[in-house]
């Protein structure tokens, strides 16, 4: 028993179960609340026109074609969600994935679309090769090694060609070392002093990511990401990759996956005090859609719970497959 607990009034005084007794009395002492603006909803974005296919182990969760992303971020900006991350799947892929800094690749053109039609929705890229590399590794490969200072010198033009074609948030997920540091040098050297970066900063080696290769069509061809992407055994190591983004130039901090590191989340936000935000990855959502269907859990209250978990470890913002549904859910429940 820690010291300040000695004190308290035991039972039969001390009843905690007399604020649970009614909704409105749950409601008056309930200490995290959902709101849509805790969102960010990941965006796939594909070559073509009134492309809309559905990701068959994410379901509800599509790539679309520029045309029906526009529509998409209209709806998503109606549901109160303030940001989406765009995620693209270029046309070709290469040794060096250099679709995703040029200026016509498919992220820039849906920026270019989105900005104009949905002027007031906060636009994130996610800034990495894997998409666009065809070997599917997040850098530049050479002998069977993924390089880090080379690869870093192509995020940074990519994060950069992303701000020119309009993004207001550009968020590196590659973890190699020194690429927070990297592009923000880029970005200022180019008048983009004013653009923040969310930092995937503490991005483990997980196998929840399964259903978002298939939809960013960026499955390895050979090897895996466990030379850059951190170990799921370490906790230490994740706050010293915080501090290093931080250092770098990182105006906001991500722990990814979510729910298996909530305990980081925790450490982190308890350290740094920074606008942290959760990545609820694909296999997340996944697990809760099957087993939905299954009708072996109640969807809709485990997608709730399980948000609200993120939000009470710590998290500012959810990235999440969700953030429609439960966007929908909370604005229903408030009316
Ligand atoms: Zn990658």
């Amino acid at each position: 028993m820690k010291s300040g607990e000695a004190n308290l009034p035991q039972f039969p005084v001390s009843r905690l179960r007399r604020l649970r007794m009614t909704e409105s009395l749950r409601s008056m002492v309930r200490e995290t609340r959902l709101a849509p603006e805790d969102f960010i909803y990941p965006l796939f974005v594909v070559p073509g026109s009134g492309v809309k296919k559905e990701i068959s182990s994410m379901p509800g969760v599509f790539q679309m074609s520029v045309d029906n992303i526009v529509r998409e971020c209209g709806e998503v900006a109606g549901l109160g969600v303030p940001a989406v991350i765009f995620f693209g799947v270029p046309e070709s892929k290469d040794e060096l994935g250099s679709e995703a800094y040029s200026s016509h690749g498919i992220v820039q053109r849906a920026l270019r679309a989105v900005k104009k039609d949905v002027p007031g929705l906060v636009l994130i890229t996610d800034v990495c090769l894997c998409e666009y590399t065809s070997h599917g590794h997040c850098g530049i490969v050479r002998d069977g090694e993924i390089l880090n200072d080379e690869s870093v010198e192509l995020l940074a033009r990519e994060a950069l060609s992303h701000a020119e074609a309009g993004a207001d948030m550009v968020a590196p997920s590659d973890m190699f070392d020194g690429r927070v540091g990297a592009i923000r040098t880029a970005l200022d050297a180019h008048g983009f002093t004013s653009l923040p970066i969310m930092s995937y900063a503490a991005k483990y080696a997980s196998g929840f990511y399964g259903p978002f290769r298939e939809a960013a069509e960026s499955t390895p061809q050979f090897g895996d990401r466990r030379s850059h992407q951190m170990d799921p055994a370490n906790g230490d190591e994740a706050l010293r990759e915080v501090a290093l983004d931080i250092a770098e130039g990182a105006d906001l901090v991500m722990v990814k996956p979510a729910l298996p590191y909530l305990d980081i989340l925790w450490r982190v936000k308890e350290r740094f005090m920074m606008p942290t935000a959760a990545y609820n990855v694909s296999g997340e959502y996944s697990l809760v859609k099957a087993a939905g269907r299954n009708g072996w859990v109640d969807e809709e209250r485990v997608m709730m719970e399980m948000l609200t978990s993120i939000k009470r470890a710590g998290a500012d913002l959810i990235l999440t497959y969700f953030a429609k549904d439960a966007a929908r859910l909370l604005r229903q429940r408030g009316s």
